[in-house]
């Protein structure tokens, strides 16, 4: 018999039942390291004071009105956003998902405003992930996500990762955008260089196509900037947030220059609750912490040493891990084991962690994670990989 729950998910056998920072408590008292933070989404770990004080604030006071009317807590929060990176104008949703709904809507429209209907295609990459809408499976089109859910919306031109021939030759006078992620999240944390990253923003440059970058996993301080272009010193015309932005709190959203946003007039999209002012106060609260270059200071200083620490465990573990890869507290451990294993074992050793493509183990903790935690996580790590080794070894 089908479960209550739609059941599209493989679920660990865990439950919880509070959170505190960077941990995680079931309700019989067991405590568990939270390096997942629910697929970044937990930027600031569980309960953090002052987003509860944010949340409950206005809880007390309005939760929704719509957008026929001005929203205090979303203009404050655009305006943050806007005085904090590249962007102009800001739209407001409740997940990653429908930002990439916009963003694809967004490149269509700029296009269609400047009487070149034909450029409509999106150029797009393999491992890439950008949500699970009719629209965003469409754009990433791996076998896994689309098969099934044909007719698939027509429009977008996959390319494998890296092959800079096939993207010189793909991007024509139909091309509205390139639609990438900086740092791939489920396609196994991999970070595009650099070079890459400008290399794109050149080709944009040269051929009109806009910059569309998916920072829904790897912004909002994540790679110990507040957005991980910014490692690269270029900027997008429109970039997908979510996750990390709401803390915890549904909330998404699409950052614009002045010049992709502006064909976006009245009545050409809409939401009813994306910016609503529960969403809107956290988000702020967010951004005030996570925006502080002191805060992004301490996750550099963070990452640098988790990424220490994780190199000496795969150097200490070399039949149950590869490598170790990403950008600051978004790191990946490439197995040689089943990446499975490893982050069942971890269960056993109350550390939570999340799997991704190739083969990955993904880390994303609280941003706020603290140093004494960081050695835990890696004890607890080390235990799982000594479990996981035996198992490798038994088996012959
Ligand atoms: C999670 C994710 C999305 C989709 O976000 P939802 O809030 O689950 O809809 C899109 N892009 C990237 C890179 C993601 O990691």
């Amino acid at each position: 018999m089908i479960p209550a729950v739609l059941p599209t998910y493989n679920r660990a056998p865990l439950s919880f039942e509070r959170g505190e920072g960077c941990w995680l408590v079931e309700a019989d008292g067991s405590r568990y390291l939270d390096l997942g933070a629910g697929i970044a989404v937990n930027a600031l770990g569980h309960a953090h004071p002052r987003l509860v004080e944010a949340l409950t604030e206005q809880a007390g006071k309005l939760w929704h009105t719509s957008n026929l009317y001005h929203i205090p807590a979303q203009e404050r929060l655009a305006a943050q956003l806007v005085a904090a990176t590249f962007a102009d104008t800001v739209f407001f949703t409740n997940s990653g998902t429908e930002a990439a709904e916009l963003a694809i809507k967004m490149a269509r429209k700029y296009w269609y405003d400047q009487d070149q209907p034909e450029r409509v295609e999106i150029v797009t990459f393999e491992g890439s992930f950008h949500g699970r809408s009719t629209g965003a499976i469409a754009a990433a089109g791996s076998e896994k996500m689309v098969t099934g859910f044909g007719p698939l919306m027509p429009g977008f031109v996959h390319l494998p990762w890296g092959d800079h021939d096939a993207l010189e030759a793909a991007v024509t006078d139909r091309t509205a955008a390139i639609l990438i992620e900086p740092v791939q999240g489920e396609g196994g944390i991999r970070p595009l260089p650099d070079q890459c990253l400008k290399g794109l923003r050149d080709l944009c440059d040269r051929t009109g196509a806009l910059l569309i970058l998916d920072e829904v996993q790897c912004g909002m301080g994540r790679t110990g900037r507040l957005f991980a272009h910014e490692w690269a010193g270029v900027e997008p015309d429109i970039m997908m947030v979510a996750k990390g932005i709401g803390g915890g709190f549904p909330l998404g959203a699409v950052l614009a220059t002045e010049a992709a946003g502006a064909p976006m007039g009245a009545g050409t999209h809409g939401s009813t609750y994306g910016g609503n002012p529960l969403a809107c106060a956290v988000g702020s609260a967010v951004m005030e912490i996570v925006a502080d270059p002191d805060f992004l200071d301490a996750v550099n200083r963070k990452a640098g040493l988790l990424r220490q620490r994780l190199e000496g465990l795969v150097a200490q573990h070399p039949d149950v891990f590869e490598a170790v890869r990403g950008s600051g507290l978004m790191l990946g451990l490439k197995c040689r084991a089943a990446n499975t294993d490893l982050v069942q074992a971890g269960y056993a050793e109350q550390v939570l962690t999340v799997p991704a493509a190739e083969n990955v183990v993904r880390l994303l903790p609280p941003l706020n994670i603290s140093e004494a935690e960081i050695g835990e996580a890696v004890a607890r790590l080390d235990r799982a990989a000594g479990t996981v080794a035996a198992g490798l070894a038994a088996a012959g």
